[in-house]
């Protein structure tokens, strides 16, 4: 199932996409729980429900404004470094990696975060100031939503807990990311986290073959595919939920492939009017227009 937050004639609503690409089916959602997108679905799953049905109305993709599937995560927005590895060769050799000194590939997860009022809607502006930083990077990644959460969870049994999927593009100020050492501000900046356009349940990504990639004004930056993870799905939950505990609608970004900016000489940072689309097969397209203000 494809499932999206969106905003229809001034009014937040949560819907089913149908197998047609086109037609929405409205869910049946307080008002409440529809500005929170679709927490209430990976709720509804953790406790074994079926979640919120349809409400019998429908709506026409082209008369709505999506929305950022979670616009309001519980909590940051868990992320890994490092975990292709065709990026994890090209950052450490950019001059920017503060983490360098465990190798280009790393033994165990990099794991940071991004701050949950970072996230941004999957056609907005990117907003840049440039007395900040000027070396915004943009990076694609699949996003695991935890349904059922818990501690303690085994690889084994992994699967279980997600979801399903979705989509951010982990903008990142370069700059500030090197400088900082500790990753989470050059990664946190307002609107630095593009998210959607849909979230999907777990049996809609092929985690194996789905493409992951990056194109900036049209021209293809990354092109990779899910199983080229260094760390696989299975193995960032167990990590993380070793010692801290999972909740529903937590977000595990998963990381980047090769053909980040950084990643070329001289580097390609964005630039003010660029568009930036970021797409994982099975979820679908970020396109989002990097603005200079001031
Ligand atoms: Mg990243």
């Amino acid at each position: 199932m494809k499932y999206l937050s969106y905003e229809y004639q001034g009014s937040r609503e949560v819907g089913r996409l149908d197998d047609d690409g086109q037609t929405i089916h409205r869910l049946d959602l307080s008002a409440d729980d529809a500005y929170r997108g679709l927490m209430s679905l990976a709720e509804a799953a953790a406790r074994g429900d079926t979640g919120p049905g349809d409400s019998g109305e429908t709506r026409a993709l082209e008369d709505v404004v999506v929305k950022a599937p979670f616009p309001a995560p519980r909590r940051n927005v868990f992320c890994v470094g490092k975990n292709y590895y065709d990026h994890a060769h090209e950052f450490s050799n950019s001059g920017f990696d503060s983490s360098a000194a465990q190798g280009s590939v790393p033994k165990v997860p990099i794991i940071f975060s991004k701050v949950p009022e970072c996230v941004n809607d999957p056609e907005a502006p990117i907003p840049v100031y440039p007395d900040v930083s000027t070396a915004i990077d943009y990076e694609a990644e699949l996003t695991i939503v935890i349904g059922k959460g818990g501690r303690g969870i085994s690889k084994a049994d992994a699967l279980y807990h997600v979801w399903g999927y979705t989509v951010i593009n982990d903008v990142t100020a370069r700059d500030l990311q090197g400088s900082h050492s500790q990753w989470l501000i050059g990664k946190s900046q307002d609107g630095f986290c593009p998210m959607g356009p849909l979230a999907v349940t777990a049996d809609e990504v092929d985690l194996e073959n789905a493409g992951i990639r990056t194109r900036v004004n049209g021209e293809q930056r990354q092109d990779s595919k899910l199983g080229l993870l260094i760390f696989d799905v299975p193995t960032l939950i167990e990590t993380l939920s070793r010692g801290i505990t999972l909740y529903p609608g937590d977000l595990i970004a998963t990381g980047t492939p090769a053909g980040v900016g950084i990643g070329y000489k001289p580097p390609k940072y964005l630039k003010d009017g660029d568009v930036v689309e970021v797409e994982v097969d099975g979820i679908g397209t970020l396109r989002n227009t990097i603005v200079y203000q001031g």
